[in-house]
């Protein structure tokens, strides 16, 4: 059985966890009606955008901002949020705080000093009104409002005693299939299969991710024919049964994408990932049109309108925010019900080394995530900072328990940080 790309999303959003079927070659052209999608009109994307995200019933008096720091321990950092009453939680950030720091001490905390917690989602617009920020919109402004607001619902959490699949809705599974992501273009095709092999005997793995193209390249390979070589190769030495997906990371114009597209239909993969530039949403969309392998992209989107279009106009099959590229779960909540009005997945994209910790939480809590979501080795670092212990059960993750982000301890590891001004 050969699922069309629609038959792929119903999928998907029915289970979520089904395994991909690899078994026939061939393709059935798309129909139109295939190749738009669900109809949906922008009055029903617009409602799914802006209808309320938290469920705060639990915390009835205001929960007042006090302070916010940035903490530094070795490489890693952290971002501090107290209320008046002693409330406490923390985000962990990705490693772009080295170089934001000063965006989110100058143009993030600022605005939150003084607020009530309980009002988040109508804060995410008035920081962006804040001081012109909208003049920074781009990972460089998203990416420190996310981290305050993973820190918020972290301490909202602990206050209500709910996980921040809780506050966002409510826990839907507990287990979170993965692919290994490889990110590696340095290898020769026989190179990069083994070290996929590698990767799926290390964690279980069901799935994986390569690169394919040179990344940004004008059509450029990473080295001369390892695209071409790899498709297939990857396919024969890891079997049947290994869900596969690629990532050109903007690779090609649209004749190029679709010949690499149809490779990877050949081989049955599960989707094909930003395959012309990431901002070009008209190239991208010719290249979704004329394929039947879901079309994955997003992770550098940072507006909530172009997201809009790509799903109104079928731009793309599946959404990718990066949860902290994009400000956080709530913007990309926005968009992952507006994706699910037009029956399409959500797969997040991650950044940073306990990224995949927030990717857990939002899948705990999203209904139509896709096949897998994307996991770049950590839990052997982070794992032991939840209880109980994070672990890889067949192929899957276990969402942490406990409230807000569910770390056990954070103030063991705040020891011998230091504030980051
Ligand atoms: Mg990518």
């Amino acid at each position: 059985m050969r699922l069309s790309r629609r038959q792929f999303l119903g999928l998907t959003t029915a289970a979520g966890t089904l395994p991909i079927l690899q078994s026939s070659r061939s393709i059935p052209s798309k129909s139109t009606a295939e190749k738009d999608g669900l109809q949906v009109s922008l009055e029903e994307l617009n409602r799914a955008a802006t209808a309320p995200v938290l469920k705060l019933d639990g915390i009835s008096s205001p929960v007042v901002i006090e302070s916010i720091d940035l903490l530094r321990k070795g490489r890693e950092y952290f971002v501090r949020v107290r209320s008046k009453d002693g409330a406490e939680g923390i985000a962990v950030t990705n490693d772009r705080a080295r170089y934001l720091y000063p965006i989110l001490n100058q143009r993030v905390i600022p605005y939150f000093i003084g607020k009530d917690a309980r009002d988040l989602e109508s804060h995410l617009f008035g920081l962006y009104r804040y001081q012109s920020n909208y003049k920074l919109q781009g990972l460089a402004l998203w990416c420190p409002l996310a981290w305050v607001e993973f820190a918020v619902l972290d301490m909202m959490g602990r206050m209500a005693g709910k996980s921040i699949g809780q506050l966002l809705g409510g826990v839907i599974r507990r287990e979170v299939p993965f692919y290994m992501a490889s990110g590696r273009r340095d290898t020769t095709p026989e190179e990069e299969v083994r070290y996929l092999a590698r990767l799926i005997e290390e964690t279980g793995a069901k799935a994986v991710k390569f690169r394919v193209g040179g990344r940004m390249s004008k059509n450029a390979d990473a080295r001369p024919g390892r695209t071409e070589k790899l498709i297939p190769l990857a396919r024969k030495r890891l079997g049947d049964d290994i869900a596969i997906h690629a990532d050109s990371n903007s690779s090609y114009d649209p004749p190029k994408a679709i010949e690499v597209g149809k490779m990877l239909e050949d081989i049955n993969a599960v989707y094909f990932e930003e395959p012309c530039p990431f901002d070009h949403l008209e190239d991208t969309k010719r290249v979704a049109d004329a394929l039947t392998i879901p079309i994955a992209g997003g992770e550098q989107e940072y507006s909530q309108r172009r997201f809009r279009w790509m799903i109104y106009h079928r731009g793309v099959d599946i959404v990718q925010p990066d949860l902290q590229y994009y400000g956080g779960f709530i913007r990309s909540t926005r968009v992952a019900r507006m994706a699910a009005v037009a029956g399409m997945p959500t797969t997040v994209h991650i950044s940073g080394g306990f990224g995949f910790i927030y990717m857990l939480h939002f899948a705990s809590c999203t209904a139509d995530i896709g096949l897998y979501q994307e996991y770049k080795r950590g839990i052997d670092k982070y794992g032991n900072w939840f209880n109980p212990p994070l672990e890889i059960r067949n192929g899957a993750l276990t969402v942490p328990r406990g409230p807000g982000t569910g770390i056990l301890d954070f103030q063991d590891l705040f020891k011998g940080a230091e504030r980051v001004t």
